[in-house]
C-alpha cells in the first residue's frame, strides 16, 4: 500500500529538492539570511506588472472569471512575438497558454510520450525534470554537458539516445549554467537527431525549454533549435522575465515547420490533452494581461551590475565561475571542491546559495542575482572570508 511507484521515484528525485527548499525557509525567518538560493523576487514587483493586472481585474462581462482556455488575445500577442523573436511564422491557434513552463512541459509531455519512454535531459539541468518525467511515467536519461564548458556534448546526447527515445529536452539561457548555445550548436543537434530519428525508425522530438530566452547580457543574440530541427515544441514562462513566478503564465508552442498533417493532430489534442492532465485552464487575468506583459522585464542593466559585482568578487578571490551569458543565476565550483561544504559554511554566516548537489554536480554552487545589491554588499566580506579559509 501507499503511494505507487512512479509517485516513488518521483519523491525519491524531488525530495534533495524539497529538503533544501525547507531548511531556506526555516533560515529565511531570520531577518537577516541573505538569501541567493531560488530564483524569487526581494524587492516589490516590477513597474508596470501590478497595473497591466490591476487594468485586468475588475470584470467587464458576466463570464470575467468563468473558466479559460487559451485566449486568443494572448495566443495572437505570443505568436507575433515568437515571429518576430525567432523569425519563424507562428500561428496563434498553434499556441497553448498554461500554468507557467511547468504546465507547458506536463503538456508537451502528455502529448508526445507513452508510459515508459526515454527523455534526455542536460546534467546540470534544472532540477525537475527528472522527478516530472517519473510522474509521467516516463524514463529520464542523463546526458552530461561538457564538464568545464557546459556546452551542449552532442557525443553524450548521441550516447543517451536509444530505441525508446521520444524526447530530448534542451534550456538555452541555461539554469544553473547561464550559458546561452549558438545557432550552430542547434544545426549540429537537428543534424544528429534526424540520423538518430532515421536510425531507430522512431521520430525524437526536441523540447526547447526556453523560460530564459528573454533574459540575456551583453547583446548574446538567442537561437532557437526549433529553427533548424522541423519537430520542436517550444515552452515558455513568464515568471522569470517579470520576477513574478508566483503569477503562473506560460506557453506551449508548436513549431511552425511541423509538417502540415502531423501539426494538425497537435493541435487538435493541446486542449484536450490538457484537460487530461489537469492543466486545462490557465489563469483568466494573467491571459487577459499577456498583451500588456510583453513590454515589462526584469531590468537587465541592474541585473548586469549584480552580476559583475559577484563575479568580480569571486573571480577575484579565485573561484571559478561560468560567467553566465543569460538567465539570473551564477555558477561556480566550490573552492575546496565540496559545494555541500561551502554553501553550509556559508550558511553558518547567513548567507544562502543552493549546493551543487540538487544539479547533480556536487562540487559546484549556484547563485540567484534575484538578491538585491543591498544583500551582495551585505554578503561579500562574509562570502570572502568563507572563499578564504577554503583556500588556506
Ligand atoms: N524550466 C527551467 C529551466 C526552470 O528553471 C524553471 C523554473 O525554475 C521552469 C522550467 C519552470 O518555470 P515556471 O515555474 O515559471 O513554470
Amino acid at each position: 500500500m501507499g503511494i505507487s511507484a512512479r509517485a516513488s521515484r518521483a519523491k525519491a528525485a524531488v525530495d534533495v529538492v524539497t529538503a533544501f527548499f525547507a531548511k531556506v525557509q526555516a533560515a529565511a525567518d531570520d531577518p537577516d539570511a541573505l538569501d541567493f538560493t531560488f530564483g524569487n523576487p526581494h524587492e516589490f514587483a516590477l513597474p508596470g506588472l501590478v497595473e497591466a493586472i490591476r487594468n485586468q481585474v475588475e470584470p467587464r462581462t458576466v463570464d470575467w472569471y468563468a473558466y479559460r482556455t487559451s485566449e486568443a488575445d494572448a495566443q495572437q500577442t505570443i505568436a507575433a512575438g515568437l515571429r518576430t523573436e525567432l523569425g519563424l511564422p507562428f500561428a496563434p491557434e498553434d499556441i497553448a497558454m498554461t500554468q507557467g513552463a511547468f504546465g507547458a512541459i506536463s503538456l508537451a509531455l502528455a502529448l508526445l510520450t507513452d508510459a515508459g519512454d526515454e527523455v534526455v535531459i542536460p546534467v546540470p539541468g534544472w532540477f525537475c525534470y527528472e522527478p516530472m518525467l517519473y510522474a509521467a511515467d516516463l524514463v529520464p536519461v542523463r546526458a552530461p554537458l561538457a564538464a568545464d564548458t557546459f556546452d551542449l556534448d552532442l557525443g553524450a546526447i548521441a550516447a543517451a539516445i536509444t530505441p525508446r527515445t521520444r524526447v530530448v529536452i534542451v534550456n538555452s539561457p541555461a539554469n544553473p549554467t547561464g550559458r546561452v548555445y549558438p545557432a550552430s550548436t542547434w544545426r549540429e543537434l537537428a543534424d544528429l537527431l534526424e540520423r538518430a530519428s532515421a536510425e531507430h525508425g522512431r521520430r525524437i522530438w526536441l523540447l526547447s525549454d526556453e523560460p530564459y530566452r528573454r533574459i540575456r547580457f551583453d547583446g548574446v543574440e538567442f537561437a532557437s533549435p526549433a529553427a533548424v530541427y522541423p519537430w520542436t515544441l517550444i515552452d515558455y514562462s513568464y515568471g522569470k522575465v517579470l520576477l513574478a513566478p508566483g503569477q503562473r503564465l506560460g506557453y506551449l508552442a508548436l513549431s511552425p515547420l511541423i509538417p502540415a498533417e502531423e501539426r494538425d493532430v497537435l493541435r487538435e489534442a493541446l486542449f484536450p490533452l490538457g484537460l487530461a492532465i489537469g492543466w486545462g485552464f490557465p489563469d483568466a487575468v494573467m491571459q487577459y494581461a499577456a498583451p500588456a506583459l510583453e513590454s515589462v522585464s526584469i531590468d537587465m542593466v541592474e541585473l548586469a551590475r549584480k552580476r559583475d559585482r559577484l563575479f568580480g568578487a569571486l573571480a577575484g578571490a579565485g573561484v571559478e565561475l561560468t560567467r553566465p551569458e543569460g538567465t539570473f543565476y551564477l555558477w561556480g565550483r566550490a573552492p575546496g571542491g565540496d559545494g555541500q561544504a561551502f554553501c553550509e559554511a556559508l550558511a553558518e554566516r547567513g548567507v544562502h546559495f543552493m549546493p551543487g548537489t540538487l544539479f547533480d554536480r556536487p562540487e559546484h554552487f549556484r547563485v540567484s542575482l534575484t538578491a538585491t545589491m543591498q544583500t551582495i554588499d551585505r554578503a561579500l566580506p562574509e562570502l570572502l572570508d568563507v572563499v578564504a579559509g577554503f583556500r588556506a
